[in-house]
């Protein structure tokens, strides 16, 4: 039998679906003893700070990650950060194999003059804000005004809408931040507006998340009835043969027909409007969007422009990796900063694929890149040398300190009849995942 030391850095679904992977192709022959590093003192990645509160079914992915951490050839690294705590050469020295499952961290911007005026944020800093991680503590948006405006049109920018709309109370039994359960209890916002660039039919919202709009009872949703029809038309026959794209349309249809409550709270999705300024004195007041058409399956501009307005901005275009000193991935390959491949060492999940697919698709591709490592393990293993030689021990927060963090908040919140409530500060989730801070 031939023991194999595996790194893998990044403890969301990509890094977890990787260590089942290499867990069920342990046999006579092979086995693999896994060391999973994350910069944060608890796991899970997005589904921890991603997944939006009112969706808790999702999170209990979260059972087969504690699972795997439950093996006993599996160690949690957290609180160490690959390339700043530990280096990627550290790292190769000691393991046969490395594994990063870094994600993509950074919102992408739009590029457009007044961006930068406050009350402009990006969902990367909203998202992570009203879920708690100690980075986003202090984002602070503004929820002051009364219309805000969500650029995007796939689920991030959904779920930052349907945060925005619901009535606060709907979220008091979840594991939402307790800073961002209070500023949503304060929030003035009534209007929220989520906008497209392109149209219905082009829309990377999933229809799950589109047919739960109409059941939103202290929330009226709207969509305008003639430019799903219009989608329709356009799409003509494909209605028949695709299938996502025929539900997507189908739930969309029922929006723009659903009866309206009379709400105070509003929810609407837009399509076919390209963002160009955004306009304000001292903060956003207002943007301004180009009207497109969709001539032949391609979105073009046209010479009409509107202004809608706008007292909060969140731009949910997607996201991009956050460099990590001396690689850079090459197709699915990490490389050094020369090009050069660096062997043994792999790439998975969103820091491969970049920020596309659900959870369930990082398994998936977790297989594959198994697969890959497979075939590549070396014929003899790297020797006994152990990371804990190349960390600071006493900073480290182990699966045991993670645990504790859990149990904490898990009983933090039954008192409130919420699954949990999160630790958001760095010190506190030091102290108690049992490092000293002074
Ligand atoms: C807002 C949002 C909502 C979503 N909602 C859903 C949903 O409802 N359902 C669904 O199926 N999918 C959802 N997704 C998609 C899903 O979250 C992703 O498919 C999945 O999390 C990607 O997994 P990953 O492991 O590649 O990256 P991540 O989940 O981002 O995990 C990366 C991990 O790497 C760590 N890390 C980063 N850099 C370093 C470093 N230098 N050193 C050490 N550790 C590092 C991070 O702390 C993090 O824990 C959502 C995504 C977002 C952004």
């Amino acid at each position: 039998m031939t023991t194999y030391r595996v790194a893998i850095v990044g403890a969301g679904p990509a890094g977890y679906f990787t260590a089942q992977a290499l867990n069920n192709s342990i046999n006579d022959e092979r086995n693999f003893l896994i060391d999973m590093f994350d910069r944060l003192p608890t796991p899970w990645g997005l589904v921890r700070s991603g997944v939006a509160p009112d969706h808790p079914k999702i999170r209990t992915v979260t059972k087969v990650f504690e699972k795997i951490a439950s093996e006993s050839n599996y160690r949690y690294f957290g609180n160490v950060e690959l390339g700043k705590d530990i280096h990627i050469s550290d790292l190769e020295k000691i393991y046969d194999v490395v594994v990063l499952a870094t994600g993509t961290s950074l919102g992408k911007k739009l590029g457009i003059p007044g961006e930068d005026l406050p009350g402009v944020i990006s969902a990367a800093d909203f998202v992570p804000w009203y879920n708690g991680h100690p980075d986003y503590v202090n984002v602070n948006p503004q929820l002051s005004g009364t219309c805000a405006i969500v650029i995007g049109a796939g689920n991030v920018a959904m779920d930052c809408g349907r945060i925005l709309g619901l009535v606060p109370h709907e979220l008091n039994s979840t594991d939402i931040a307790d800073h961002a359960l209070d500023v949503f209890h304060d929030s003035s916002i009534r209007d929220v507006t989520i906008v497209g660039r392109r149209g219905p039919e082009h829309a990377a919202f999933t229809s799950p998340e589109l047919r739960e709009l109409p059941k939103l009872t202290e929330t009226d949703v709207f969509i305008k009835e003639e430019q799903i029809a219009d989608a329709i038309a356009r799409v003509g026959s494909r209605l028949e043969n695709e299938k996502d794209l025929r539900s997507n349309l189908e739930a969309m249809r029922e929006i723009a027909h659903a009866d309206r409550r009379g709400n105070e709270r509003k929810l609407s999705l837009a399509f076919l409007l390209t963002p160009l300024e955004v306009l304000g004195e001292g903060r956003v007041e207002r943007v301004r969007f180009a009207v497109n058409k969709v001539i032949d399956d391609v979105v073009t501009g046209s010479d009409e422009v509107i202004e809608l307005p706008c007292d909060l901005l969140i731009t949910a275009i997607g996201y991009e990796a956050a460099e990590i000193p001396g690689i850079t991935n090459e197709r699915g390959r990490v490389a050094n900063n020369e090009g050069k491949i660096r062997d043994g060492v792999y790439v998975v999940g969103w820091a491969k694929r970049g920020p596309s697919g659900v959870i369930g698709t990082n398994k998936s591709d977790s297989s594959e890149v198994v697969k890959k490592i497979l075939l590549e393990l070396p014929a003899a293993p790297k020797g006994s040398a152990d990371i804990s030689e190349h960390l600071n021990g006493e900073t480290i927060v182990t699966h045991d300190g993670w645990s504790a963090i859990n149990v904490a908040e898990v009983s933090a919140g039954e008192e409130r009849g919420r699954p949990r409530r999160k630790v958001v500060s760095w010190s506190e989730l030091l102290s108690l995942g049992g490092v000293k801070t002074t």
